[in-house]
């Protein structure tokens, strides 16, 4: 079947039905596969400029990047990714490819900066209220916690995951979770387990051994290949470490049933658990074969992570087989590739923020540039700068001016986060463009408008000013927050009642005065009681 024919929907468009294929295909262990064609769906997408269909592809490319183990190839799209989608204004999307970012910078070592950026996918992620992608995000955060040695914090975090997705249809997101979970209750068994408390220990492990379980089952269901071999995978090493090597063996025979492509860094996991397995049950020269395949593996995928896991075990069967002298000099390649480990790590943390401080550097121009053109780039109104010219053309003219401060917005960012923020300046613009000809509207600055009324006498200028107050207190905001609500106090002054100049000082007085009054109101006048339009 080809992507995009069979089952294709008269009412999705194309290219949104191939992403959907493609990332279904991922889920079902053709990861290889669908990063070729999310590759040509990228092209495709750059070719249209279609920037929103260009940030899927890169999300998806990180994804698959991960699934295969090609860490390095992924991460610059996932980032690529992130930020696209942030500036689209998408925060469910920036969330999504902002956790695998993060979880790709786990990969590669880079553990710190994958909680960080884990922890900020959360936060967006729980502001837009999408509980697959909070649960990724959940995920992801979980991860670089585990990777940090941080097991003890990980339960609560998979656990909602797992929570957030039950309802859900997603068996693939529930597999995962259910194999993270699994993996850091090993991790805190082993913990207890060191310290004495063989009790506690073993009860981590059972609960593993069901989470892991369940996780192999979920997988199967839903044809999730590559989530049913890491559990398979898993599950044997699990057992090999109780002792059952019985059934540690069958979950690797399992394993080799699963039908597909496989991925390197499955294969490579596959291979030294079967080469650590049989090293424990003393059938020395099988384990030696797949753990020697596993070192020529891991050191073409140049991926010094797995070298450093394939060396060890391939140094451990040379010294249960009596080759102290082979085991030595693995040991030095595993101390080698430990202290390149290392070099990489340092050297990527340098990557990293040698391209944190050109995207900086990127953003500082660009805002440069919109302000030199007089445009406010976060709304497109025309800025400050722009204001002040048009001020200044209708000197010696009659004209009104406005000034519009919404109410309490530093409550909408404390409560609904800056992301939210920002929709709603977006919004207000939208609504102050769309009044008619008879006013201009600039951003001042923050959460403050200017509104120019060319040729128009005071009362007039009010009663547009009202109207504008009405539209914001009864725009529907629902979609960026739910029961978020605006409004906004305006001062208006006229040309007519003293030198221009004086304007801006008296509108800004009345502006106050409306705020004191109770807010979500206009002022067009200084007398005492008398308020006009209030709301
Ligand atoms: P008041 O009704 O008295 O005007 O209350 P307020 O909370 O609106 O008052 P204040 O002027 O103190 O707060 C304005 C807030 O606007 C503070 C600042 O964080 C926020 N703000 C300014 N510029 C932006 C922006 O570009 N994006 C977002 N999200 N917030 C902004
Ligand atoms: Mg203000
Ligand atoms: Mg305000």
């Amino acid at each position: 079947m080809s992507p995009g024919v069979a089952v294709q929907r008269p009412d999705v468009p194309n290219f949104a039905h191939a992403l959907n294929h493609t990332w279904h295909m991922g889920r079902t262990g053709r990861s290889a596969e669908a990063l070729e064609q999310v590759h040509q769906l990228l092209e495709q997408a750059r070719a249209a400029g279609d920037d929103r269909g260009i940030a899927g592809c890169l999300t998806q490319i990180g994804w698959f990047c991960l699934q295969l183990g090609h860490a390095e190839q992924g991460i610059d799209s996932a980032k690529a990714a992130r930020d696209m989608w942030a500036r689209l204004r998408k925060p469910g999307g920036e969330a999504h490819a902002g956790a695998i970012y993060a979880w790709l910078l786990v990969e590669l070592s880079l553990v710190d900066e994958g909680f960080a950026e884990a922890s900020t996918a959360v936060g967006l992620a729980e502001i837009v209220d999408n509980p697959a992608i909070l649960a990724f995000a959940l995920n992801a955060k979980a991860v670089a916690l585990m990777y940090g040695r941080q097991d003890q914090l990980v339960g609560p975090l998979l656990r909602r995951s797992l929570a957030l997705v039950a309802g859900t249809d997603d068996l693939s997101a529930q597999a995962l979770y259910a194999t993270n979970l699994a993996f850091s209750q090993v991790s805190l068994a082993e913990a207890a387990e060191n310290e004495g408390r063989l009790e506690e220990g073993r009860t981590w492990r059972e609960q593993a051994l069901v989470n892991n379980d369940l996780a192999i089952k979920v997988a199967e269901t839903c044809g999730d290949k590559w989530a049913l071999r890491t559990a398979l995978c898993n599950g044997a090493e699990y057992y090999a470490l109780l002792g059952r090597e019985d059934v540690a063996l069958s979950y690797l025979a399992r394993w080799e049933e699963v039908i597909g492509t496989v991925g390197l860094r499955e294969h490579v996991h596959y291979l030294y658990t079967r080469g650590e397995l049989l090293t424990r049950m003393g059938r020395l020269g099988e384990a030696l074969e797949f753990c020697e395949l596993a070192v020529e593996l891991a050191e073409a995928s140049s991926h010094v992570d797995h070298q450093v896991n394939t060396l060890r075990r391939l140094s451990d069967v040379h010294e249960a087989l009596g080759n102290h002298a082979e085991a030595l000099q693995l040991y030095k390649r595993f101390h080698t590739a430990y202290q390149r480990q290392m070099g990489e790590v340092i050297r990527r943390r340098a990557q990293l923020l040698e391209m944190q401080l050109e995207t900086s550097k990127l953003r500082v121009r660009a805002a440069a540039l919109e302000e030199q053109v007089g445009q406010d780039p976060l709304t497109g109104l025309p800025n400050r700068r722009s204001f002040d010219a048009a001020f200044a053309q209708l000197q010696g003219s009659r004209f009104c001016l406005a000034i519009a401060d919404l109410d309490h917005f530093k409550a909408i960012n404390d409560q609904y986060s800056h992301v939210v923020g920002d929709a709603v300046l977006q919004r207000v613009a939208i609504i102050l463009t769309g009044l008619g000809r008879q006013m201009r509207a600039f951003r001042l600055g923050g959460e403050e408008f200017a509104l120019l009324f060319p040729g128009l006498e005071l009362n007039a200028a009010a009663a547009v000013a009202e109207a504008v107050r009405g539209e914001l207190e009864r725009a529907d905001l629902t979609d960026l927050a739910p029961r978020l609500k605006l409004t906004a106090s305006i001062g208006v002054a006229s040309s007519a009642g003293g030198p221009a100049t004086e304007l801006m000082t008296v509108a800004d007085r009345r502006l106050y005065r409306a705020k004191a009054l109770g807010r979500n109101r206009v002022v067009s006048n200084d007398l005492a009681d008398d308020i006009s339009m209030s709301a």
